[in-house]
C-alpha cells in the first residue's frame, strides 16, 4: 500500500507519522511543495540566536500537542510562559487584559481604561439576543454587539481573535471560533452564561519548547525518517487524477514533471491548492474550499539592547482594529519564555505582528518599512524610544490563516462529504477544524484514521478476492 501526504506542515508530518504508525506495511512519502518542511512553524537566526518567526506556543489545555511532543520523546523541551500576563494597548495606553472568555470579560468593571463608563454599563447591563434561542449561526461581532455592545467587541473580542486568526469579529463565524458561546446561545443563554460555565482551570493554559515550538517539524521528520517515511522537500504536487483504482499525482516543476502513484492520498495543504487538486476528482468539495478566504501577516522579530531597556509590562499587548495602528500585537519574547530570555545577556528578543484579513497593502512594503514601523508602534505603546536595535528579521506569512466565516462548521461538513467521493482521499489542516496546533494536530488524526480504514477495507476486498 502506497500513501502520499501532500504538504509537510505539522498537518501532513502528524497524518504521516499516524499512517505509518498504524499501518507499519505501508509505503509512506510526504511530498512538501517548498525548500523545507514545517510550513507556519518555523525557526530563524535573529542576532545569531535561533528562534521562532511562526507559531511560538500552543493551548495546553487540550491533550493533542503535548501529547505529541511527549511521544516524540521531547517532554524535557515542554515549558510554559514565565508570565501571561497580557495589556491591550489602546486610548493611548496599555493597559493589562482583564479575565476574559475570548474577550468578553468575566467582569466589565475590570477593563476600566479598555472600555469607557458607558461601554461598562453596557456590557453589565447583558441584553438578550431575540426573542429566542439562537437558531443560526452568526458572526462573532452580530451576536456581542447585540448582548454585550459594541466596546467589548471592538476593545477586546476584536483584538483576541486578531492574534489568532487575523481576522475581523463582524466576520468571523461564532459557532466555529466562540463554540461555547455558540452553544450557550441556540440553549437561550448569553455570553455570561457561557463564560460562567466553563470548567475552572488548573495549570497553565498555553505551553511552548524550550528552543521553539519550530522544533516541532524537525523533530517529526526525524521520526518519521527513522520510520522509513520518506520526507521529501521541493516537490510541489500539481494535479491529482483518479487512474483505475489508483491516485496519479504530478509532482514537481513544469519543466521536469515527475508522475506518482498511491493508493491513497492526504491533502494537507491550505484550501486553495486542495480545491485545486480536488478540481477533478471532487468537485463539490473543490468549489466549497475555494470560497475560504485566508489573512495573509508578519512576523517582525527585533532584538534591541538590554541596555536601556524600559521595563516591559508582562508578555506583550494586542491592539484593537479600531485604533487604526500598523501593529497588530507584540510579544515580549524574552520576558515571556524564560528560555528565550537566556538566550542572551546583551539583547532582548521581542516580535511584533502585522496584517489582518483584508488588508494586503501593508505586507509589500518592503522589509525595512515593515521594521521602521513595527518600531515606531511600539516606541508609541511604550511611551519612550527603544534601545538600540541590534537585529531584525521579516517574515512574510501569505495567506497562512484560514478565515472561518460564517456557516464554516456546515461548510467543512460539505466539504468532508464531497471528498468522501473521491475514494483514498483525505483533507486536513488549519482550514477546518481550528488553526491552532493542537486542532490540525486532531484533524490530521482524523485524516489518517479515515485513510487507515481505507486501506483495512481495501485489503480486506483483495484478500476475499484471492480466496
Ligand atoms: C504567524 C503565525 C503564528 C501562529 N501562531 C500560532 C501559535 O502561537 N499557536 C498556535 O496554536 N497556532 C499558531 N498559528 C497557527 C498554526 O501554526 C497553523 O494553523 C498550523 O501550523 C497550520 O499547519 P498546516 O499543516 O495545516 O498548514 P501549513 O503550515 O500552512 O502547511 C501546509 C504546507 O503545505 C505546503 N503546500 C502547499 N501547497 C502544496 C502543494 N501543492 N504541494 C506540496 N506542498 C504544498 C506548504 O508549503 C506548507 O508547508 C500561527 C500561524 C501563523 C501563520
Amino acid at each position: 500500500m502506497r500513501v502520499v501526504v501532500v504538504g509537510g506542515g505539522l498537518a501532513g508530518l502528524t497524518a504521516a507519522r499516524e499512517i505509518a504508525h498504524v499501518n507499519p506495511q505501508a509505503t509512506v512519502a510526504v511530498l512538501e511543495g517548498s525548500g523545507r518542511v514545517g510550513g507556519a512553524l518555523r525557526r530563524e537566526e535573529v542576532a545569531g540566536h535561533l528562534v521562532d518567526v511562526g507559531a511560538e506556543s500552543f493551548l495546553a489545555v487540550r491533550p493533542e500537542a503535548v501529547d505529541l511532543v511527549r511521544s516524540l520523546g521531547a517532554h524535557e523541551l515542554l515549558t510554559e510562559p514565565a508570565t501571561t500576563a497580557a495589556n491591550i494597548w489602546t486610548r493611548g495606553a496599555l493597559h493589562p487584559l482583564p479575565r476574559t472568555v475570548f474577550g468578553v470579560p468575566l467582569d466589565p468593571r475590570t477593563a476600566a481604561g479598555i472600555l469607557t463608563p458607558a461601554e461598562i454599563e453596557r456590557a453589565l447591563g447583558e441584553r438578550p439576543w431575540g426573542s429566542g434561542p439562537l437558531t443560526q449561526d452568526v458572526s462573532v461581532g452580530e451576536y456581542l454587539r447585540r448582548t454585550v455592545g459594541g466596546g467589548v467587541v471592538d476593545r477586546l473580542v476584536d483584538p483576541l481573535l486578531g492574534g489568532v486568526y487575523a481576522g475581523h469579529a463582524d466576520l468571523l463565524s461564532l459557532e466555529a471560533t466562540m463554540p461555547a458561546v455558540f452553544a450557550a446561545a441556540a440553549r437561550g443563554e448569553g455570553p455570561g452564561a457561557a463564560a460562567a460555565a466553563l470548567p475552572a482551570r488548573h495549570g497553565a493554559v498555553f505551553a511552548g519548547l524550550v528552543g521553539g515550538v519550530g522544533q516541532l517539524p524537525e523533530l517529526l521528520a526525524d521520526d518519521l525518517t527513522r520510520r522509513g517515511v520518506q520526507v521529501r522537500s521541493g516537490s510541489l504536487v500539481r494535479s491529482l487524477e483518479r487512474l483505475g483504482q489508483e491516485w496519479r499525482l504530478v509532482v514537481g516543476p513544469t519543466t521536469q514533471p515527475e508522475v506518482l502513484t498511491a493508493d491513497a492520498v492526504i491533502l494537507a495543504v491550505p484550501a486553495a491548492p486542495a480545491s485545486r487538486l480536488l478540481a477533478g476528482c471532487a468537485p463539490a468539495a473543490a468549489r466549497e474550499l475555494a470560497t475560504i478566504e485566508t489573512a495573509s501577516v508578519g512576523v517582525i522579530t527585533l532584538a534591541v539592547d538590554r541596555a536601556g531597556l524600559p521595563d516591559l509590562p508582562g508578555s506583550g499587548f494586542l491592539v484593537p482594529a479600531v485604533d487604526g495602528q500598523f501593529i497588530k500585537a507584540s510579544t515580549f519574547s524574552s520576558a515571556k519564555w524564560a528560555w528565550t530570555g537566556a538566550l542572551s545577556q546583551e539583547v532582548f528578543l521581542l516580535r511584533g505582528s502585522v496584517g489582518r484579513a483584508g488588508e494586503v497593502a501593508d505586507l509589500q512594503r518592503p522589509d525595512d518599512e515593515l521594521v521602521a514601523g513595527v518600531i515606531r508602534d511600539l516606541e508609541l505603546a511604550l511611551g519612550r524610544p527603544l534601545p538600540r536595535v541590534v537585529d531584525a528579521h521579516v517574515q512574510r506569512w501569505g495567506g497562512a490563516l484560514p478565515q472561518y466565516a460564517v456557516g464554516h462548521v456546515p461548510r467543512v461538513a460539505r466539504i468532508r462529504a464531497g471528498v468522501a467521493q473521491a475514494p483514498g482521499v483525505a483533507v486536513c489542516g488549519a482550514s477546518y477544524d481550528g488553526v491552532g496546533i493542537p486542532a490540525v494536530i486532531a484533524s490530521a488524526r482524523r485524516a489518517a484514521a479515515e485513510i487507515s480504514d481505507h486501506l483495512r477495507r481495501w485489503a480486506d476486498h483483495v484478500e476475499k478476492d484471492t480466496r
